[in-house]
């Protein structure tokens, strides 16, 4: 089959971590008779010193016109101080809006080999960590009615957290979708004691759940979620969760299976269209010495593969091969322990690139 990949390489580490990934999708491509067309385009600091905008609009046009979007990371020290307009996460939120994404899925994974690297003790991990977080991203209080007015007491700000039926609905399929290519459960995250959202959400949530009678549904309020993230991580598959709470536990998850560098994400609209990147940043520190773990975004493009294109097998087949090469007891600086091979950049790719084969 022939697909188009739209390539942000970006700033910083990410042209490294791409190009370690195009390579990887190369092959597969090879091996299982794809064909799979990248068009790189620029967006972040890159793009406004070449054309003095952080999102061209032939960027733009060139994602909407893919099948897909692979990305590195934007922005650095250099453009920090710019004004908001000209930040990177502006050209993500407009890139997100621009092509309907309103659902993120951030795996968490906790690989035995890195066991080391997880902060909670051994007896709480137990089998290992794999949470998937599924975020509506499109709604919620980051995109309500917001401002500032003189009250009783002084100055007031405010922020509106509001959600629509659909809105709910659409995140809801997401997740339960997702949970049918998991272990087929689904714990919905919301704050229904105290809010009017929270309760449409969990109505809505209940109202889908009932065509999926073959995934488990709790529900539960987001302050025992954070605290049972960290107790029994164990007990969730799919979490599914507005865009402000699912912000913050995505982190919280993230955090507990320990390196930034392995953990990828997805965000999708209508029709499998989505947008794929590493969780991670530029990581400006280590950008251009060769010491970027790829994993994250090869990982990417295995939810790519997975999610946009329907190639389960060839995204199974990425991620078996990343598994082998930490078996094997190679790593990046990020993940390093004691009696590892430290190996860089470019090695860590061309290792998983032997483990695909052909
Ligand atoms: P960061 O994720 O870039 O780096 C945090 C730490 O993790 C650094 O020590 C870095 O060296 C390390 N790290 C990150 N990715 C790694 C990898 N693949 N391999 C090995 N080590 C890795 O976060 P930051 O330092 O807060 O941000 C740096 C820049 O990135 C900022 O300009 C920020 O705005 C931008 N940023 C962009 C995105 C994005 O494009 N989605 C996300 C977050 C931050």
């Amino acid at each position: 089959m022939n697909f188009n990949i739209a390539v942000i390489p970006g700033d910083g580490i990410g042209p490294e971590v791409i190009m370690e990934t195009i390579q990887v999708l190369e092959k597969v491509g090879k091996i299982f008779n794809h064909k799979f067309a990248f068009t790189e385009v620029l967006a972040g600091g890159c793009a406004i010193d070449a054309q003095g905008e952080i999102l061209p609009e032939e960027t733009l046009d060139v994602c909407k016109e893919s099948d897909a979007v692979l990305l590195g990371a934007l922005g650095g020290p250099k453009w920090d101080n710019l004004p908001g307009e000209k930040r990177p996460e502006k050209a993500l939120l407009t890139l997100r809006k621009a092509l309907g994404l309103y659902a993120n899925i951030r795996p968490a994974i906790m690989y035995n080999e890195l066991k080391d690297a997880c902060p909670l003790k051994p007896e709480i991990i137990g089998d290992g960590i794999d949470i998937c977080v599924v975020r509506e991203l499109t709604g919620g209080i980051y995109f309500g009615e917001k401002g500032r007015k003189n009250g009783k007491m002084g100055e007031e700000a405010y922020d509106v957290k509001q959600y629509s039926e659909v809105e709910v609905e659409r995140i809801a399929k997401t997740a339960f979708e997702i949970a049918r290519k998991r272990n087929s459960r689904v714990t919905s995250v919301d704050k229904a004691n105290v809010l009017e959202s929270s309760r449409l959400w969990r109505s809505v949530v209940e109202k889908v759940a009932k065509d999926y009678p073959d995934v488990y549904l709790n529900h539960m309020y987001v302050d025992n979620a954070a605290m049972q993230l960290v107790r029994d991580p164990g007990q969730f598959d799919v979490i599914l969760t507005t865009n402000m709470f699912g912000d913050i536990l995505s982190d919280e998850a993230s955090m507990i299976t320990g390196s930034i560098g392995m953990l990828p994400s997805a965000s999708l609209g209508e029709d499998n269209k989505g947008m794929y990147e590493p969780i991670h940043g530029s990581a400006p520190d280590i950008a251009g010495q060769d010491k970027a773990n790829p994993i994250a975004t090869i990982l990417s493009a295995a939810m790519m593969l997975r999610y946009s294109f329907d190639l389960e097998e060839e995204a199974a087949a990425i991620e078996k091969a990343i598994s082998e090469v930490l078996k094997n007891n190679y790593r990046t600086g990020d993940i390093m322990s004691k009696d590892m091979k430290l190996v860089g950049t470019k090695e860590m790719g061309k290792l998983i690139l032997e483990q695909i084969g052909g």
